[in-house]
């Protein structure tokens, strides 16, 4: 499994010599596998995502807030290619899932009727894109604690297993339920959106923070955590010293155009 950061900024991109080393684009993971390729949330990073042509495409969306999804319409690949790219939300049912995109990619909002216009993109419940793929691949989800609700997801092939906790508020009630998720992962990526002094001035606003990520991983079995959704005024400078005070080798602030190679061999 071959993990990619394309975006991991939260609320909005940022730009700018103080933001080039993490990146400014918003969220947006690809998860390689033999079986298919899987992007989870299609902020503005997902422009850069090179499709597959060899394999199922599928794009899992955590919830429909513009930094998860401004950048679907963006991608060049999406407008031409020999396949079907599935889109789909844990969040929602199939109809609730087109209803939104399609509020948001046409009329006012977008130049062309993105759902229709493009017809390889196809809207599919979970539950379909976990029995297309139930040969192949283990998914999951979990309901987070967010505005509006988000959507984990965790992706595991035999060898290998990625969770995505994107957005969350963490609360020490989600604490069995989200190691019931990451206890097996290889990798889970973490909503660090905010420090620990910072958290108690955003309660309700359905972040965590990234000192809260360490704790985590002192009570999951996960073997690594990616800390991701990056406050947008957040710099290459200030990150850095974030990372030098977690102590935790196991927990890292994840860079946009950063692959790690995931496998248990
Ligand atoms: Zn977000
Ligand atoms: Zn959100």
């Amino acid at each position: 499994m071959r993990v990619t950061f394309h975006g991991v900024r939260g609320s909005i991109s940022a730009s700018g010599t103080d933001f080039s080393d993490y990146g400014g684009h918003t969220i947006c993971t690809e998860i390689m596998t033999d079986a298919a390729q899987i992007i989870i949330d299609a902020g503005s990073g997902f422009q850069n995502v090179a499709l597959a042509d060899d394999r199922p495409v599928v794009i899992l969306l955590s919830h429909f807030h513009h930094d998860h999804i401004q950048g679907l319409g963006f991608n060049p690949s999406l407008f031409a290619g020999p396949s079907d790219v599935l889109i789909s939300s844990a969040l929602c049912s199939h109809d609730a899932t087109h209803d939104h995109l399609q509020r948001y990619y046409s009329g006012r909002y977008f130049p062309i009727e993105l759902l229709s216009e493009i017809s390889r993109l196809r809207v599919v419940s979970f539950a379909e894109v976990q029995s297309i793929f139930a040969r192949d691949l283990t998914l999951e989800t979990y309901g987070l604690n967010h505005p509006g609700g988000s959507a984990a997801y965790g992706v595991a092939t035999t060898n290998a297993k990625l969770c995505c906790l994107l957005d969350n508020e963490y609360e020490a009630s989600q604490l069995e339920s989200l190691c019931g998720l990451t206890d097996d992962a290889d990798l889970t990526i973490w909503d660090g959106m905010f420090t620990a002094n910072e958290l108690p001035q955003f309660k309700g606003w359905g972040h965590s923070s990234m000192e809260q990520g360490v704790a985590f991983m002192e009570n999951s079995k996960c073997r690594r955590l990616a800390i991701a959704h990056h406050a947008p005024h957040r710099t290459d400078a200030q990150l850095n010293a974030i990372q030098k005070t977690l102590g935790d080798p196991a927990t890292f602030i994840a860079k946009a155009n950063h692959t790690e190679i995931l496998t248990r061999g």
